[in-house]
């Protein structure tokens, strides 16, 4: 089973609220913008403004994108008790 297939298992309650922002303005001055590679489920794409636009909703809460920002562009928390990813296994 490939990797897109076991996401399309896990099971999201969104909280009202990103548990991650990120500083538009550091993200701008990032010329590597690592974590368009490194996330899992794809929440960072590039975005003409503002170098990279973020998108929570399939957050894996892994940590992976706060560990490799060299800019401290993030600000990162875990989801709302209840919220965020329940993971499935096939
Ligand atoms: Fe992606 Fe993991 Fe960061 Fe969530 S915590 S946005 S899954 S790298």
């Amino acid at each position: 089973v490939n990797i897109q297939v076991r996401l399309r298992l896990n099971r999201y309650n969104l909280d009202g609220e990103p548990h991650i922002r990120a500083d538009t303005e550091k993200c701008r001055a990032c010329l590597h913008r690592a974590c368009l590679a490194a996330c899992p489920a794809r929440c960072y794409l590039p975005h003409p403004e503002n170098g990279v636009a973020f998108h929570y909703e399939h957050c894996l809460e892994c940590g992976t994108c706060f560990l490799i920002c060299d800019h401290g562009a993030l600000k990162w928390h875990y989801p709302s008790g209840g919220c965020g990813v329940s993971y499935r296994f096939a």
